[in-house]
């Protein structure tokens, strides 16, 4: 079905995503026999209006809430045209509204920042949403991506909707509100829900089975590793693109670094000058 953002392609029964720009974000619906449920709203509230009445128009029933999987413009910042139904996302989405750079993107994309809504139904761990027929668990397994990253789980289906914890179409973005540390534990809540027949939807790219989501979750792992490895050979942060081993490419591992490198800081490893014992 199109809309004027894009169209909703089925994945599985009665479960769709669309792809909206800007950003290429995968925005997910599934529908039971009473009710749906969006994943991901979007990056404006304008835009989330839209959505809305395509997500309603292809589910045939009516939208029983909106759920956002962490606190990144391109999935949150739709959220506001949906608030007088239940919004879920992780507690820690109202704070990151008062994030310094949340003036500046809502500038740049064209609203006030007061336009924002936070998720009128904030959870901290799990809930479940019946739609009829069928059930979602939302689920928080800790901090990776960002503070607050949720997973949209269709048990019946088999379909994870997993944010940005995992990507297909390049590699996670480590950003600095990432934790990258407890990423890979975070993954392990999702690997451990799968088996072969199942679907996971990135928050960007095409819909991947658990090979990827396994091979990810080592990579990310392996970036944490070599900077804590380097770091306690004495390796300072402007030498460590060179003398590490990488799983990808320059651009994104001279990205993170620094920010690797800070926040193992926070842990007090720090390199140190390794002396030469005679
Ligand atoms: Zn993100």
């Amino acid at each position: 079905m199109q809309f004027s953002e894009g169209r909703f392609e089925q994945l599985r029964d009665g479960i769709w995503r669309a792809v909206l720009q800007p950003a290429a974000v995968n925005v997910g619906l599934v529908a039971g026999s009473t009710g749906a449920l969006l994943i991901d709203t979007g990056s404006s509230p304008a835009q989330g209006a839209r959505l809305r009445a395509a997500a309603e128009q292809r589910a045939g029933v009516p939208l029983l809430g909106a759920v956002v999987t962490h606190a990144h413009f391109d999935h949150y910042y739709g959220l506001a045209a949906f608030d007088d139904l239940p919004t879920h996302g992780h507690e820690s989405l109202a704070t990151a509204l008062r994030a310094d750079r949340v003036p500046v993107e809502a500038a740049e994309l064209g609203f006030a920042p007061d336009d924002l809504r936070a998720p009128n139904r904030p959870l901290t761990l799990a809930r479940l949403i019946d739609l009829g027929g069928r059930h979602v668990e939302i689920v928080h397994f800790g901090p990776g991506h960002t503070a607050g990253d949720l997973v949209v789980i269709v048990p019946d289906a088999q379909v994870i909707f997993t944010g940005d914890l995992l990507e297909q179409s390049a590699p996670p973005a480590m950003g600095p509100d990432c934790h990258l540390k407890q990423w890979p534990a975070a993954l392990d809540g999702i690997l451990g829900l799968v088996n072969e027949h199942t679907l996971l939807v990135p928050g960007h790219g095409e819909p991947f089975d658990r090979v990827l989501a396994f091979t990810q979750r080592a990579e990310i792992s392996a970036v944490y590793g070599q900077v804590e490895f380097l770091i306690g050979q004495g390796v300072k942060l402007e030498d460590a693109l060179a003398a590490g081993q990488w799983q990808y490419d320059d651009a994104t591992i001279a990205a993170v670094l620094p920010i690797a490198y800070a926040q193992l800081a926070s842990e007090g490893k720090v390199p140190r000058p390794t002396l030469r014992l005679l």
